[in-house]
C-alpha cells in the first residue's frame, strides 16, 4: 500500500514565497536570490515529506505564481503579445509578464485573465487557445526540478512529477476571440496529445518511474466533445507511453458518472476523492474488479484543516483491500494540499482542545503514516483516535446545545418577508421619497495607508480604544460630507473599521477563530488567512451597531447598515466537518438576523446583507445545485426575514454571469439587489429578457476594478440600456462593487459623474 501526495503547499511557513517575488518585482532582489527562496522551499517540502515517510513525493508542484501558468509556459503557450516585448530577457520575466502584465518601456499590455480553481478560493490564470495551435516544450522547469530533486534524494523512485492533464488543461481555457467561431479548443487535442507523450518519455528517459496527471474534469458534467477528447488523448497516452506508471487523479467531487470513459484505457493508477463523496467507491470497486488498475483513496480531506478519522478511513482502506488486495491500494489526500495552511505548529495561540482537533498540512501527511500502521496491526493508534473523537461529541467548547435548539426551532415564518415585495415597495417608496434612479454605493470607501496603520495600531494595542474610535469617527464624518457634496441618495459608512469583510464578523462572533499563520495562497502571491469555523456559532455582542448609528446620527440623509452575509462568512472560512453545512449556516445566519433587528430596532432602515460568494459556493455538478440553493437562499432569508416592511433590505453580489441563478437569486427576496455588470456593458441585462427579476435593482453602471473615470455621457447611456429592459420604478445606480482598493481622487470625479448621469435620466427617461 503506497502513500502519497497529490501537492504540498509552496508559499513556505513564513510566506518567503510571497515575499520573494515581491520583492523581485519591486528589484529589491535579483533573480538569483529569487530562484535561491524557491530552491529552499522544494528542498524543505521534500525533505518533510520525505521524513514523513511517503512512498512517493510529488515534484513539479511548486510554482512562482500558478501550476496552470506552468503548464502554459511548458507547452509553448504564451499569447503573441508578451513574445513580442523585446525588452525581456529572461523566461520568469515573461512568465511573470503574462500573469501580471507588463507596463515598462513604453509597453502597456495587459496581464493574462484570471479564474476561480473549480470550487476553491484559489486563482488561476487562463490560458489562450487558437485555432490550429501547436504546442512544444518550451519551459524546461519541470526537467529541472526533476535533476534538483534527484539530487536531494539520491534516487529517482520516489519522486513522481506532476503535471495537469491535457483534457483539463484545454478545459480550463479559453478561445481567443476568433473570427471563426466554429473553433473549439478541445480540437486542440491532437496536436497537443504528441507534446504531452514527449514529455512523458522525457521524464522516463531521466528514470522517472511514476507520474501523476492530473484530470479534475472528470467530476463535472463532461460535454461530449470532452469526453471525446478524453478517450482520444488517453488511448495514445496510454499506448505511446506504457513503459512509466501513469496516476490519473480526479478530485473536488466524484467520478461515477464518467467512469465508463476509463473503459478501455490503460493506465497504472486512478486517484478518487473520497472525502467529497464516498459512495463512489462501491461502483469503482465493481468497475475495477477484474482489471489491474491500482485504486489511490483520496481520504484525507486536503481542503479542511480537520484531524482524520481514522476509524472512517481504515474502513474505507479494508474494504478496497478485501475487493482488489493489499497491492492495488494507495493512500493520500484528497487533493492537493494548495488550499491549506501548512503546519499547526506555528499555532500558539489557539486554545489547545481546538488546536487538537486540527491538521494542516504536514500532519496530514503524518496522518497517512498512521493509517499504514494501523493496517499494519497498530490497534493503539486507531483507538487513540477513536476515543478523540468520542470525547469531543460532548465538548462544550464545540458544541452549544441552546444555539443548537434554536437553529432548530426556525420556523417557516421566520424566512418569510411579513408581506409580499408589491406591497413591501409601496411602503418603501412613500417612506423614503428616493427619487427615479435612486444613487448609492456598495459600502467601502478607498482603504488609505493611513487607515490600515491605524487599525494595525488599535491591534498592537499602541493605540486605546477611545483614541481609535475617534479617529474612524474622523473617517465616517469625512465620507459622509463627500457623499452629501456628491449628492447621493443612500449613503454609507465606508467601513474604515474592516480588514476584510468576513474576518471582521468572525472576529466578533462566537464559534470562529483566526490563526497566526494560517496562510493560504489566493492567487500569485496573493495570500488569505481563513477564519475557522470550530464550534456552534452565536452572536455575543453588536458588530456594526455603534459605527452604523454613529453615521447615521451625522446626516439626514438615509444611512445603509452593512453586514456580510452567512453564506459568505461560511464560504470564506474553514468549516466544521462534525455537522452537516447547513447547521453551521443557518446559526451563523441567526447571528446576522440578530443584528439586523438590533439595526432596525436603533432606526436603520436600509440594510445591506452582502453575499459575493453565493455563486461561488455552488457544487461542481449540477445535479446537486438544488441542494445547495435551498440551504443558501434559506440561510439569507433567516438573516434577513425578521424586519417591518418598510425595513428595506440590499443584497449586493459581485459577478455578471448569473443567468443561469438569476431565478434563484430572486428568491433571496431582497428589496433590491447591486450587482456587477459594467465590464460586460450590461450583458447581464439579457439575463431578464428571459426572467423577469421582480424587485429592485442596481445593475453596476461602472468598473471599479479600473482606474478609469467613465463620463457621464456613457454612464447615462447604461442606464438608459437597463430602462429599456426593467421597469423604470425598479433601477438603482451605482458603482459594481466596493471602492476600497480606488483612490479618492477617481472615486470622487467618478460618484460626480454617477450622479449627474442619474440626474440627466430623471429627465430624460421618466415618461
Ligand atoms: N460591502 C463590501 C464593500 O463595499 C462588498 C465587497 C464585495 O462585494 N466583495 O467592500
Ligand atoms: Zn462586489
Amino acid at each position: 500500500m503506497l502513500k502519497h501526495n497529490l501537492g504540498y503547499p509552496r508559499i513556505g511557513i513564513k510566506r518567503e514565497l510571497k515575499k520573494a517575488c515581491e520583492a523581485y518585482w519591486s528589484q529589491k532582489i535579483d533573480l538569483n536570490a529569487l530562484f535561491e527562496v524557491g530552491r529552499k522551499i522544494r528542498k524543505e517540502n521534500w525533505i518533510m515529506q520525505e521524513i514523513a515517510n511517503l512512498d512517493l513525493i510529488p515534484c513539479n508542484d511548486f510554482s512562482f505564481y500558478d501550476h496552470v501558468l506552468d503548464m502554459s509556459f511548458l507547452l509553448g503557450n504564451i499569447p503573441e503579445s508578451y513574445l513580442s516585448i523585446k525588452t525581456i530577457e529572461n523566461n520568469i520575466d515573461l512568465y511573470f509578464a503574462m500573469a501580471r502584465g507588463f507596463q515598462k518601456d513604453g509597453w502597456d499590455i495587459k496581464a493574462m485573465e484570471m479564474t476561480k480553481w473549480f470550487n476553491t478560493n484559489y486563482h488561476y490564470i487562463v490560458p489562450e487557445f487558437y485555432k490550429n495551435q501547436k504546442f512544444y516544450i518550451f519551459s524546461k522547469k519541470i526537467f529541472d526540478e526533476l535533476e534538483e530533486s534527484k539530487n536531494l534524494f539520491k534516487s529517482v523512485k520516489k519522486i513522481k512529477p506532476v503535471l495537469i492533464g491535457p483534457i483539463s488543461y484545454l478545459f480550463l481555457g479559453k478561445e481567443k476571440k476568433e473570427k471563426d467561431k466554429s473553433f473549439h479548443r478541445m480540437d486542440l487535442i491532437e496536436n497537443l496529445v504528441p507534446v504531452y507523450i514527449k514529455i512523458i518519455n522525457d521524464l522516463k528517459n531521466k528514470g522517472v518511474k511514476w507520474i501523476q496527471l492530473d484530470e479534475p474534469i472528470l467530476v463535472l458534467d463532461m460535454s461530449e466533445k470532452e469526453k471525446e477528447a478524453f478517450q482520444y488523448a488517453y488511448k495514445k497516452i496510454s499506448q505511446f507511453c506504457s513503459e512509466i506508471n501513469i496516476l490519473l487523479t480526479s478530485y473536488f467531487d466524484g467520478i461515477s458518472e464518467n467512469l465508463y470513459l476509463l473503459k478501455d484505457i490503460f493506465i497504472k493508477a486512478l486517484h478518487i476523492d473520497l472525502v467529497e463523496d464516498s459512495e463512489q467507491l462501491e461502483k469503482i470497486l465493481f468497475f475495477f474488479k477484474e482489471s489491474k488498475i491500482i485504486l489511490s483513496l483520496g481520504i484525507i480531506d486536503g481542503r479542511n484543516i480537520w484531524k482524520n478519522n481514522y476509524t472512517h478511513s481504515i474502513n474505507k482502506i479494508k474494504k478496497t483491500i478485501k475487493y482488489i488486495g493489499e497491492n492495488r491500494v494507495m493512500i493520500a489526500p484528497n487533493c492537493s494540499l494548495l488550499h491549506i495552511p501548512i503546519n499547526i505548529e506555528y499555532e500558539n495561540f489557539i486554545h489547545k482542545d481546538i488546536k487538537n482537533r486540527m491538521s494542516f498540512a504536514k500532519q496530514k501527511i503524518y496522518e497517512l503514516n498512521d493509517l499504514e500502521c494501523i493496517i499494519k496491526g497498530d490497534k493503539n493508534i486507531l483507538l487513540n483516535n477513536f476515543s478523540f473523537f468520542e470525547k469531543n461529541k460532548n465538548s462544550s467548547i464545540f458544541h452549544d446545545k441552546k444555539i443548537k435548539e434554536r437553529v432548530k426551532k426556525i420556523k417557516d415564518k421566520d424566512i418569510q418577508r411579513k408581506n409580499p415585495f408589491s406591497i413591501r415597495q409601496r411602503i418603501q417608496k412613500e417612506k423614503f421619497n428616493l427619487p427615479l434612479f435612486p444613487t448609492t454605493t456598495i459600502g467601502s470607501f478607498p482603504q488609505t495607508k493611513e487607515i490600515r496603520s491605524l487599525r494595525n495600531k488599535f491591534r498592537k494595542n499602541e493605540l486605546n480604544k477611545e483614541e481609535y474610535d475617534k479617529k474612524i469617527q474622523h473617517y465616517i464624518i469625512n465620507v459622509i460630507k463627500k457623499q452629501e457634496e456628491i449628492d447621493l441618495d443612500v449613503l454609507v459608512h465606508g467601513e474604515f473599521e474592516r480588514t476584510d469583510m468576513v474576518e471582521y464578523f468572525s472576529d466578533k462572533l462566537k464559534g470562529i477563530l483566526s490563526t497566526n499563520n494560517g496562510w493560504v495562497q489566493s492567487y500569485g502571491s496573493r495570500c488569505v488567512k481563513p477564519p475557522i469555523i470550530y464550534g456552534d456559532v452565536n452572536r455575543i455582542g453588536n458588530m456594526t451597531i455603534d459605527w452604523i448609528c454613529f453615521a447615521q446620527s451625522k446626516t439626514k440623509k438615509l444611512m445603509k447598515g452593512m453586514l456580510t452575509g452567512p453564506v459568505t462568512i461560511l464560504q470564506w472560512s474553514f468549516v466544521r466537518d462534525d455537522q452537516p453545512i447547513y447547521y453551521t449556516a443557518y446559526q451563523i445566519a441567526w447571528a446576522i438576523r440578530e443584528e439586523v433587528l438590533s439595526l432596525e430596532k436603533l432606526g436603520i432602515k436600509i440594510i445591506q446583507i452582502d453575499e459575493p460568494a453565493l455563486r461561488e459556493g455552488l457544487p461542481l455538478k449540477k445535479k446537486n445545485w438544488n441542494f445547495y440553493f435551498d440551504w443558501a437562499i434559506k440561510s439569507f432569508r433567516i438573516s434577513s426575514s425578521g424586519v417591518k416592511d418598510e425595513t428595506q433590505i440590499h443584497t449586493h453580489m459581485c459577478y455578471s454571469e448569473f443567468n443561469d441563478i438569476l431565478k434563484h437569486i430572486s428568491h433571496l427576496d431582497a428589496d433590491v439587489i447591486t450587482m456587477e455588470t459594467s465590464r460586460s456593458k450590461m450583458e447581464l441585462l439579457k439575463a431578464f429578457s428571459v426572467f423577469s427579476y421582480p424587485n429592485e435593482i442596481g445593475p453596476g453602471v461602472y468598473d471599479i476594478h479600473s482606474p478609469r473615470i467613465p463620463s457621464v455621457e456613457e454612464i447615462f447611456d447604461l442606464i438608459k440600456k437597463a430602462s429599456k429592459t426593467l421597469p423604470i420604478k425598479n433601477i438603482w445606480v451605482n458603482p459594481d462593487c466596493g471602492l476600497k482598493t480606488r483612490k479618492w481622487e477617481e472615486v470622487l470625479k467618478s460618484l460626480k459623474n454617477m450622479t449627474e448621469a442619474a440626474k440627466l435620466a430623471r429627465i430624460k427617461l421618466s415618461n
